[in-house]
Order: C-alpha cells, then structure tokens, then sequence
C-alpha cells in the first residue's frame, strides 16, 4: 500500500528534500488530488481552537501553548472551513503547486 493511503500521519514533507515528496505528489497526481499549504500567523492566533476542533481532516493539532500546529498537511482537502472562521483571519490556504517551483529552481 502506498503510504498516502494513511490519514493520521504527514506523507510527505515539502521542506525536506530529502524525503521522497517528488515521488508521492506524482503518485497523488495519478489520483487526481490536490494538496494545500496551510499558513497560520501565531501572532494573530488567539488560542480558540475552532480551526483544530472542525477540520473535517484533522490538519491540525493544539500545541502545548493552544495554537495550532500543521499535523497532517496532505490530508488538507481545501475546503478552507478554517480560513473563512478563524475569527483573527490566522489562516491562510493555497493550492501547493510543486511543480512549478521545480521548473523555476531546476530542482
Ligand atoms: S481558528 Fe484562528 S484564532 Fe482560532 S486557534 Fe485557529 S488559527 Fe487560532
Ligand atoms: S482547508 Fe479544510 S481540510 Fe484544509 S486545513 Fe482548513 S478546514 Fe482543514
């Protein structure tokens, strides 16, 4: 089974190259999904914790300090509930276009 069949666990990480996101964001291309960036401004964040309670895709996690940390990026589905309800405006969702990042930096 490939592994981003799991929904509990980051499949890949974009920062880290040295895993093997290229491979997997092809292989959830064949699929025909998407993948999202989640943004969150920790100084805007006043703790609520409705971004952490209703996403439908469990994105998120509260840190020891009850603001959100990204826990399962690849699971984002980008309906941007979190975005439109976050009462401070401390989320922010695009569309992860990898590809177009390799062409320009040759990676
Ligand atoms: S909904 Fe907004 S303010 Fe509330 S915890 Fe999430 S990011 Fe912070
Ligand atoms: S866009 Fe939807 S699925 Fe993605 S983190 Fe926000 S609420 Fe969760």
């Amino acid at each position: 089974m490939p592994k981003h069949k799991s929904k509990n666990k980051p499949i890949a990480d974009p920062a880290n190259h040295s895993d093997n996101y290229w491979e997997i964001k092809e292989s959830l291309e064949k699929e025909g999904k998407r993948l999202f960036v989640q943004k969150i401004f920790a100084d805007w964040c006043k703790s609520c914790g409705i971004c952490v309670e209703f996403c439908p895709a469990g994105v998120f996690e509260k840190s020891k300090n009850s603001i959100p940390v990204i826990h399962n990026p690849d699971a984002c589905t980008g309906c941007r509930f979190c975005e439109f309800h976050c009462p401070d405006f401390a989320i922010s969702i695009q569309e992860r276009y990898p590809d177009r990042r390799k062409k320009k930096n040759g990676a």
